[in-house]
């Protein structure tokens, strides 16, 4: 076989089954954007007995119309939400990270916090934004904040996360190199990898609904996610997916 025609072919090799998942990092930009882009991945892997973390990057304290509400009144209602919204889905933890709303940047600063982090809980599987999506259509621009959450995710744990060289003081603390298994995108453009939510559809909504600060009409938000994430099956019957870049790396 030609080598070209070779490569094109592995390239195409479909990837394997997912390895067992005992723990799950989920890295997002913001209070609620865990719960769009993956709470009923969350919910799966946490009903299936994983152990489930979050870090939310920035505060959120941009997440506000209504100027009669101070920031530090904001940043606590966003974090109590995100709490609650978390403990629906079964998730352990959530680290606030504290970076400005609006302004993430995929710093070595937070590349050291975030290794610290991989290398503490030591995931098999780490669930990020997908870095490189600037617009949608013709009337949708996507946040800053998410694609640098997704770039310093994926700067963390490659190669930071699993080499020794990298942050020396980590080590001297204990934080031993490690590697992830998979890797997955939400957001992505092309995905490869779709989860059926169906089951944990309700609670994935009970858990939007926890971010009350947001909506100004909690029905309405929830009737554009049920549209929005909602397909049929080949006997026209409705399901629920969540649809990631999905990638593994080989041990
Ligand atoms: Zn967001």
């Amino acid at each position: 076989m030609p080598k070209k025609a070779a490569r094109r072919q592995s390239m195409k090799h479909p990837l394997p089954p997912v390895p067992e998942i005992k723990t799950v990092l989920v890295i997002m930009a913001h209070p609620d954007d865990a719960e769009f882009c993956c709470g009923g991945t969350a919910k799966i892997f946490s009903a299936q007995g994983a152990s489930v973390h979050y870090i939310v990057l920035t505060n959120g304290d941009k997440g506000n119309h209504n100027l009669s509400i101070t920031v530090p009144q904001l940043v606590k209602t966003r974090m109590s939400e995100q709490r609650a919204a978390a403990a629906i889905l079964g998730v352990r933890d959530v680290v606030f990270m504290g970076e400005e709303d609006g302004f993430l940047e995929p710093s070595r600063e937070l590349r050291r916090r975030l290794v610290r982090h991989i290398r503490r809980l030591r995931p098999d599987l780490v669930i990020c934004q997908y870095p490189e999506i600037l617009f949608r259509g013709d009337s949708y621009i996507n946040h800053p904040d998410h694609r640098n959450a997704g770039l310093a995710t994926l700067e963390a744990v490659f190669p930071a996360a699993g080499n020794p060289m990298f942050f020396p003081d980590l080590l001297a603390e204990g934080l031993e190199p490690h590697n992830i298994k998979e890797l997955w995108m939400c957001m992505a453009p092309e995905p490869n990898h779709r989860l059926d939510i169906t089951a944990y559809f309700e609670i994935k909504i009970q858990a939007l609904r926890q971010h009350a600060s947001q909506f100004d009409d909690l029905d309405a938000m929830e009737g554009w996610v049920r549209e929005r994430w909602a397909e049929e099956d080949e006997q026209g019957k409705q399901r629920f997916f969540e649809a990631f870049k999905r990638m593994h790396f080989a041990k």
